[in-house]
């Protein structure tokens, strides 16, 4: 790979920008557009209990926004919401713990319970299920080279952090009573990824986050069939937090609700200004990438209930790899941009993962310097 540390003809802007976290600032446009719409007035006397519906299972969960998840899936068809119990979380970050420790606490032996996710995984997955230093679950790597008998819990994101990939699990153990799954969904939505089927299984986790980009609400829930599961999960997140903040669910209800109404609107539907802004961010990518030693994934197409046609995918992180023996994130780091590193999701060094939902300059500014790269490349040759 090319060293460009000295090459003067590359300098368009001296920032340095960050595209290691998926910071989904790409949407605030379409809410300004929305103006006062998604406002919500909160006077000094509101929201001041614990409680949301002392009668709910999670009785955090504010009724208004329970509604409107219900209601948003029944529009995009993406998730089964009949009985099965929702639990909100401080973002799924928050619930995806919850849920790692419900299942480990109901698998009831001595053992700490292994926690598995196929590389290349969402890397947040490690820290996770590491930080707290648990003795009842244990962080077990790579899903693909699992052999250890005994309890688990295999983490399944479709579409995949960090590569876009739809999956399901690679365990595969199905008539083993200790093989737990927790699907995280967050970004199975149609400006994403074409909305294949209903998914309907066991713990479905969402977050607000990567929906319409509100990722500061911390807004997330989980979809939960089991009673006792969900149950464990509440007892986790009272432990933790004792609820979840009611200004954000009521704030994020709002917005699900306007997300909703518009998603049949022929100028205001969401997911169709998310796509055609990800369609021509990938289209933009892949001409840079085209002819040069980067590589990106390649996705089938597919059959979206939700739009009723053919499409895409348009994943919100781009696996961008290179055909040299590189470090790639240090050769990016040299242009002044931050990626994550893919040994930090369970692959090599020769991949990063980069944010696909930057501000719009950010996201020039991205494709300019890797555009400078291959330029530099060529001139090498
Ligand atoms: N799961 C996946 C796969 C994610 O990419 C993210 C956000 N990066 C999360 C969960 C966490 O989302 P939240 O902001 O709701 O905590």
């Amino acid at each position: 790979m090319v060293k460009v540390e000295n090459t003067k003809s590359i300098a368009m802007s001296d920032s340095i920008i960050n595209l290691d976290h998926g910071d989904p600032t790409a949407y605030e446009e379409y809410w300004r557009k929305i103006g006062d719409r998604c406002t919500v007035t909160i006077r000094g006397c509101d929201l001041m209990s614990y409680f949301s519906d002392v009668n709910n299972l999670c009785w955090f969960l504010e009724p208004e926004l329970a509604e409107a998840i219900k209601e948003l899936h029944g529009a995009v068809g993406n998730a089964a919401t009949e009985d099965r119990y929702i639990v909100v979380g401080t973002g799924s970050t928050q619930l995806c713990q919850a849920a790692v420790h419900a299942l480990s606490l109901l698998a009831g032996g001595t053992e700490p319970v292994s926690v598995v996710a196929a590389a290349p995984y969402y890397s947040t997955y490690v820290e996770e299920t590491t930080y707290v230093r648990s003795g009842m679950y244990k962080w077990e790597g790579d899903a693909w080279r699992f052999d250890k008998k005994g309890p688990f819990i295999e983490l399944v994101t479709s579409p995949n952090n960090p590569d876009g990939t739809i999956r399901e699990t690679v365990v595969n153990r199905p008539d083993d009573e200790e093989a737990k799954v927790i699907h995280d969904f967050a970004y199975y939505w149609p400006h994403y990824t074409p909305i294949t089927h209903c998914q309907d299984h066991d713990i479905m986790l969402f977050t607000f986050s990567k929906i319409t980009g509100h990722a500061g609400s911390r807004i997330g829930w989980a979809l939960v069939k089991d009673k006792e599961v969900a149950k464990k999960m509440v007892e986790y997140i009272i432990v933790n937090s004792i609820g979840v903040s009611k200004e954000s669910q009521v704030r994020s209800a709002k917005i699900l609700k306007v997300l909703k109404e518009t998603c049949t609107s022929e100028t205001e539907n969401f997911f169709e200004y998310g796509r055609e802004m990800m369609k021509n961010r990938w289209e933009r990518l892949r001409e840079v990438v085209k002819e040069s030693d980067f590589t990106l994934p390649k996705y089938p197409e597919g059959y979206c209930n939700f739009f009723g046609k053919t499409l895409e995918s348009y994943p919100a992180f781009a696996w961008l790899g290179t055909k040299e023996e590189t470090d790639l994130v240090n050769d990016l780091r040299r242009q002044k941009v931050m990626s994550r590193a893919g040994e930090r999701c369970g692959s090599d060094k020769k991949h990063v993962r980069v944010s696909m939902l930057s501000r719009e300059d950010v996201f020039n500014v991205f494709l300019e310097r890797l555009a400078n790269m291959k330029l530099i490349k060529s001139i090498d040759l």
